[in-house]
C-alpha cells in the first residue's frame, strides 16, 4: 500500500488546498452556517464552478479538470478537511453528467452539460421501483414508442431530490418479451412534463430527502433517449459505476467524526474505561476506513481496477456510521433523545447507508463471490423473457 502522494498528486493537493483556503471562508461568511439550503448549496457550487472546480472529474472539454479517481479522492479529502463537502446536485454531477458525456448525443451534451455545470439544472435518478431495487433489471415501468415520442407509465420510488429536480434519468421497459436486462431503454425526462407527479416521502428526521414519482402517459421525445432501445442496461451500468465511485470518494460527510465524539465525551464524562473503549472502537474503524481508501487508491495508481474493495469500503462506511451515531447519542445522555444537528441527526439517517447504493447483503454477496470464491447466486430467470418471470407478475 502506498501512503504517499506522487509529485503530480502533491501538486493537485496543494492547488486544491490553496484554492479552498482562499475561497471557502469568503463564501461561508456570505452564506452562513450549516445546514445549507439548496440555494446556499447552489451558490457554493457556483463559486466552485468559477474556480473550475464545478465537476473536476469531468473531461476538460466539458468544463472539468479530467481528474481520475485518485485526484477526485484527493479533492474530496481536501474539501472534507475544511468542511466544504456540501452536497449539491449529486445525481447530476455524479451520475447523469458522466452518463451523458459517455453515451449521450452531441445535442444532449450541448443542452445539459454546461447548464449543469453552471448550477442551473438539478437532476434526479428514476431507477428504483416498489418491486425493483437490488434486482433493478426487474423494473416494470413501461415505455411505448409513438412516432417521435415515447409514452411512459409506471411508478418510481426513493428518488432523491426529485421534488427539486428539473430533469430525471429514467430506466423503463420497452420490450417485456426480451430477457430482463435486454428490454430496457434509458431516457432523460423533463420533470415538468404533464403526467409526472412527485410525492415527497417524509422521513423519521422530518426531512423529505426522496419522493415517489408517478408517471402517467408521460410523453418523452425520442431525442431524449440515451443509447439505442435495448442499450438501457449498458448505459445504466455507467450511471451505477459512477454512483458507487461518488460514494467511495466522499467518505468524509457520511459519518459523525471521531474528533467530535471525543469532544462530547470530554465535556461530559471523566472518560471512564467503558467510554474510552467505545471511543477506541470508533477511532479504530475510522482509521481502517482510511486505510481501505488508501488501498483502493494504491490499486488505481498501479492501473488496476478495484473490484470487491468497493463493496468492503461501502460496508465499512455503513458500519462506522452506525457505531459513531449510536455512541454519540449515548454520550449525550438524555439530550440524545432531543432533536439536534449533531449525532442525533446522524442516528436518524445512518440506517439509509446500509441500503442506498447497494444494500449490505448485496455487498456481502459480491465479497462472497469475488473474494471468498463461493458459488454464484442462482439466477432462475436468466435468459427468460421478462414477461415469463415471476416479477413480471
Ligand atoms: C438514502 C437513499 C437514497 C436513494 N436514492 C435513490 C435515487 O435517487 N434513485 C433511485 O432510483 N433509488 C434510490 N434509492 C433506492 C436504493 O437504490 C434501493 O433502496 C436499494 O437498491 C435497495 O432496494 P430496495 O429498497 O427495493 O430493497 P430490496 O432490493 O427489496 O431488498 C430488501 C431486502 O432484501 C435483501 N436482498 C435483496 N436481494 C438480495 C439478494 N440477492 N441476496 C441477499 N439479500 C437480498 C436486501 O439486502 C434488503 O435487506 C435510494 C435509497 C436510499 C436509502
Amino acid at each position: 500500500m502506498d501512503f504517499n502522494d506522487s509529485a503530480e498528486e502533491a501538486r493537485v493537493r496543494a492547488e486544491a488546498r490553496a484554492w479552498l483556503e482562499e475561497s471557502f471562508p469568503v463564501w461561508r461568511s456570505e452564506n452562513g452556517d450549516p445546514p445549507y439550503t439548496t440555494e446556499q448549496a447552489r451558490s457554493w457550487h457556483r463559486a466552485l464552478a468559477a474556480g473550475d472546480y464545478g465537476a473536476p472529474h469531468w473531461p476538460v472539454e466539458y468544463g472539468g479538470r479530467g481528474y481520475g479517481p485518485v485526484e477526485s479522492a484527493i479533492w474530496a479529502e481536501e474539501k472534507a478537511r475544511v468542511g466544504a463537502n456540501i452536497v449539491f446536485n449529486m445525481v447530476g454531477f455524479g451520475m447523469a453528467g458522466p452518463t451523458i458525456i459517455a453515451h449521450g448525443t452531441e445535442e444532449q451534451k450541448q443542452r445539459h452539460i454546461r447548464a449543469m455545470l453552471n448550477g442551473n439544472e438539478i437532476w434526479c435518478q428514476l431507477f428504483s421501483e416498489p418491486g425493483a431495487g437490488s434486482d433493478l433489471a426487474s423494473l416494470a415501468t413501461r415505455a411505448f414508442r409513438d412516432g417521435d415520442e415515447w409514452i411512459v407509465n409506471g411508478q418510481k420510488v426513493w428518488s432523491s431530490q426529485a421534488d427539486e429536480a428539473d430533469y430525471g434519468i429514467l430506466l423503463a421497459r420497452f420490450d417485456p418479451d426480451k430477457p430482463k436486462h435486454e428490454g430496457l431503454a434509458y431516457f432523460i425526462v423533463d420533470m415538468h412534463t404533464p403526467g409526472v407527479e412527485v410525492r415527497p416521502l417524509r422521513q423519521i428526521d422530518g426531512d423529505a430527502h426522496f419522493s415517489e414519482v408517478f408517471l402517467s402517459d408521460v410523453r418523452v421525445p425520442d431525442a431524449n433517449r440515451i443509447g439505442e432501445p435495448g442499450d438501457g442496461w449498458r448505459v445504466a451500468t455507467t450511471t451505477l459505476m459512477h454512483e458507487r465511485m461518488s460514494i467511495g470518494t466522499s467518505t468524509g460527510g457520511y459519518t459523525f467524526p471521531f474528533v467530535k465524539l471525543a469532544e462530547i465525551a470530554r465535556s461530559r464524562y471523566a472518560l471512564d474505561p467503558v467510554v474510552r473503549d467505545n471511543l477506541a472502537r470508533v477511532y479504530t474503524q475510522e482509521r481502517i476506513l482510511d486505510f481501505l481508501n488508501k488501498r483502493i487508491l494504491s490499486k488505481l495508481r498501479r492501473g488496476e481496477i478495484p473490484t470487491a474493495e468497493g463493496s468492503i469500503l461501502k460496508l465499512a462506511i455503513a458500519n462506522l456510521s452506525s457505531d459513531a451515531a449510536l455512541l454519540g447519542v449515548h454520550l449525550l445522555g438524555p439530550d440524545g433523545a432531543l432533536a439536534g444537528e449533531g449525532p442525533q441527526q446522524h442516528f436518524l439517517w445512518e440506517r439509509s447507508l446500509h441500503i442506498g447504493g447497494g444494500t449490505d447483503e448485496i455487498q456481502r454477496n459480491v465479497i462472497a463471490e469475488r473474494v471468498l470464491g463461493l458459488p454464484r447466486e442462482a439466477r432462475p430467470d436468466k435468459g427468460l423473457p421478462f414477461s415469463q418471470t415471476r416479477t413480471a407478475g
